[in-house]
C-alpha cells in the first residue's frame, strides 16, 4: 500500500474499506448526513466518506494514505462542539475520520490515581469507570453523555470543575497521536514527573485537530468525593460574588469545587421554557451563585463549614438569602437550572453566544462595561450572562430585543461581537475560554492574537503538516 496514488473517489473509498473494514466506512449520502452538520446547526459540509477506524494501526494506515493522495481530514469526536471544528467545508474532497469505534478503556490503576483510554470513550463512561474503582475523573460538562475524550482533549475542554482540578490539559499524565504523515507518536506516560525536553502532548491537546489524531490518553483520577454540599444563593451582586469566592476558598481549605454564576435573565427562561423548574428561592433577585464544596471524607463537616461561610456572607450584606440542598435530588435541581440555561434561552428567540474569559477579580468591571457597551448598541437586548466565575468564564449570550427579528439582530452580530470581544481584551481577557476557535472565532483570532503568536502557531503547523491536510480551515 505503500505511496498509493488513487484516481477517483471509488477508489478512495474501496482503499479506505480495505483498511477498517465495511464497518468502518459510511458512504451513502443519507448515513453521512448527521456527521456532516455541527451542533448549533450553523455549518454544514459534504465529505468523500466518514471512515471510522477501530484501532491506532488503522488510525495511523488511514492517515498516511490521505496524506499520500492530499486529501484533508476532518477529525471528529462526538460532534458537539460549538465552533464547527469538526465540520468540513462544501468542497467534497475530504474525508471525516471518526472516532467512535475506538471506545475502549485499556486499563485502570486506582493506586496510581490512572485511567487510560482511547480517543473515543465517552465522557460520561470515564466518569462512571472512576466512580466503579472508587475514584473520580473531574472533567464535566453538559454535553458528557455523548462528547468523547479525544474531543475534549483536542479542545482543551473546561466544565463545571476547572476551579478545583484545571481544564482537561491538566488532567492528561499521557498522550498518543497519530501525526498528519501517519507515524504514531506514542507518550502513553503514566508519570507524574517526566522532564526529558519539549512536553509534546501540550502541544497536541487543544490543537482542533489541526496538528494530527489524539489515539489514546493516561488521565488523572482523584480521591471520590464522599459529602457534597451544594447551595442556591442570591447575591448583592457580582462584587460580592468575587468577595464570596475568596472567602468560601479560604475558609473551606479550598475544598470548592463549583462556584457557577447566574444573571436573573436565564433563570427567567428556564423558569418559561422548561419543564418541572421552580424557584429555589422565595422571592426574585438579580443574580445567583451555584456553590459546591466536596470532600472525600463522608464525615469531613463540610455542611457546617458551607453554613459559616453564608451565614458570615449574610451577616456582611454580600449574600442576600440561600438555600442549602437537604439531599442528591434537591442539589441536581439546582444544577439543572444552571445547565438548562443555554436550551431555555434557544427555545425564547435568536441568541448569539460569547464565551470570554477575564481575570477573576476583573469580572465585575467586564459585566458592567459590556452591559453598558450592549445596550448602547442594540437597546432592549436581552442579556442571558452565566458562567464559570470560579475561572472568570462568562458565556455572554445575548437574546434579541423582543420587538426585533433575527434579521436585524443577527445583522448586527460582527458590531456585537466585536463589542463584547473589545471588552474582555481590554481586561486582558481571551474571546474564547473554553469552546476554542474552530471555524466560528477564526476571524476573531487573526484580529486580536499577535503577529509573533500568529506566527509561532503557523510555523508549528507548518513543522508538522506540510502539506496542510488535517482539519483545514480551522483556527488558522
Ligand atoms: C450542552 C453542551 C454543553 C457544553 N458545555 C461545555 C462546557 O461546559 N465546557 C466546554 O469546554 N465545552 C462545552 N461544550 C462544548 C463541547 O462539548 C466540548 O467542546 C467537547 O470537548 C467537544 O467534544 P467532542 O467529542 O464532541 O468533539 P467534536 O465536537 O467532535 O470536535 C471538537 C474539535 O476537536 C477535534 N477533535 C475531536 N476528536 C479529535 C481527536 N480524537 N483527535 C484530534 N482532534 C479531534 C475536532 O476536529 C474539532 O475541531 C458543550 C456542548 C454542549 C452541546
Amino acid at each position: 500500500m505503500d505511496g498509493q496514488i488513487l484516481e477517483d473517489h471509488s477508489e478512495i473509498t474501496s482503499t479506505l474499506e480495505g483498511i477498517v473494514g465495511s464497518m468502518g466506512i459510511i458512504t451513502s449520502t443519507e448515513d453521512l448526513q448527521p456527521y456532516l452538520i455541527d451542533q448549533k446547526k450553523a455549518y454544514e459540509g459534504q465529505a468523500i466518506a466518514v471512515v471510522r477506524p477501530s484501532s491506532t494501526e488503522e488510525v495511523s494506515k488511514v492517515v498516511k494514505l490521505c496524506a499520500e493522495n492530499q486529501i484533508p481530514i476532518v477529525p471528529q469526536g462526538g460532534n458537539t462542539g460549538l465552533c464547527g471544528g469538526a465540520t468540513p467545508d462544501s468542497s467534497g474532497r475530504t474525508i471525516v475520520l471518526n472516532l467512535s469505534r475506538m471506545n475502549k478503556i485499556r486499563d485502570i490503576d486506582p493506586l496510581n490515581y490512572t485511567i487510560t483510554v482511547d480517543a473515543g470513550v465517552i465522557l460520561a463512561e470515564i466518569q462512571n469507570a472512576a466512580e466503579e474503582s472508587d475514584r473520580l475523573f473531574p472533567l464535566s460538562l453538559g454535553a458528557e453523555g455523548s462528547c468523547q475524550i479525544g474531543g475534549n482533549l483536542s479542545t482543551n475542554a473546561g466544565g463545571t470543575g476547572v476551579l478545583r482540578y484545571g481544564t482537561t490539559r491538566e488532567l492528561v499524565l499521557g498522550l498518543e497521536f497519530v501525526l498528519p504523515d501517519g507515524r504514531i507518536w506514542d507518550g502513553m506516560k503514566a508519570l507524574r514527573k517526566d522532564n526529558t525536553g519539549y512536553d509534546l502532548k501540550h502541544l497536541f491537546m487543544g490543537a482542533e485537530g489541526t496538528l494530527g489524531i489524539v489515539t489514546g490518553a493516561v488521565l488523572k483520577l482523584f480521591p471520590k468525593p464522599k459529602d457534597v454540599q451544594t447551595a442556591f444563593v442570591a447575591i448583592r451582586d457580582s462584587e460580592a460574588a468575587i468577595d464570596l469566592l475568596a472567602r468560601a476558598r479560604q475558609m473551606s481549605d479550598d475544598r470548592l469545587t463549583a462556584f457557577e454564576w447566574m444573571a436573573r435573565q436565564g433563570l427567567e427562561f428556564v423558569f418559561k421554557n422548561i419543564s418541572d423548574t421552580r424557584e429555589p428561592l422565595l422571592e426574585n433577585y438579580r443574580e445567583y451563585i451555584l456553590i459546591e464544596l466536596t470532600s472525600g471524607h463522608a464525615d469531613s463537616g463540610l455542611r457546617e463549614t458551607l453554613e459559616t461561610i453564608l451565614g458570615d456572607a449574610i451577616e456582611d450584606g454580600l449574600v442576600l438569602d440561600a438555600v442549602l440542598a437537604e439531599s442528591r435530588g434537591q442539589a441536581q435541581d439546582f444544577w439543572r437550572l444552571r445547565e438548562t440555561i443555554p436550551e431555555g434561552q434557544m427555545i425564547e428567540g435568536a441568541t448569539i453566544k460569547h464565551d470570554i474569559s477575564v481575570p477573576v477579580s476583573s469580572v465585575p468591571k467586564f459585566l458592567k462595561n459590556a452591559e453598558a457597551a450592549i445596550n448602547q448598541l442594540l437597546p432592549g437586548v436581552r442579556i442571558c450572562a452565566f458562567g464559570h466565575l470560579g475561572d472568570g468564564n462568562i458565556h455572554y449570550n445575548l437574546t434579541t430585543p423582543e420587538a426585533v427579528g433575527p434579521k436585524t439582530f443577527f445583522d448586527k452580530v460582527e458590531d456585537i461581537n466585536r463589542t463584547i470581544h473589545d471588552e474582555a481584551i481590554a481586561l486582558g481577557g481571551s474571546i474564547s475560554a473554553e469552546h476554542g476557535i474552530g471555524m466560528s472565532k477564526r476571524l476573531e483570532l487573526m484580529h486580536y492574537k499577535s503577529a509573533n503568536a500568529l506566527d509561532i502557531m503557523r510555523g508549528i503547523k507548518q513543522a508538522l503538516d506540510p502539506k496542510s491536510i488535517m482539519n483545514p480551515g480551522k483556527v488558522l
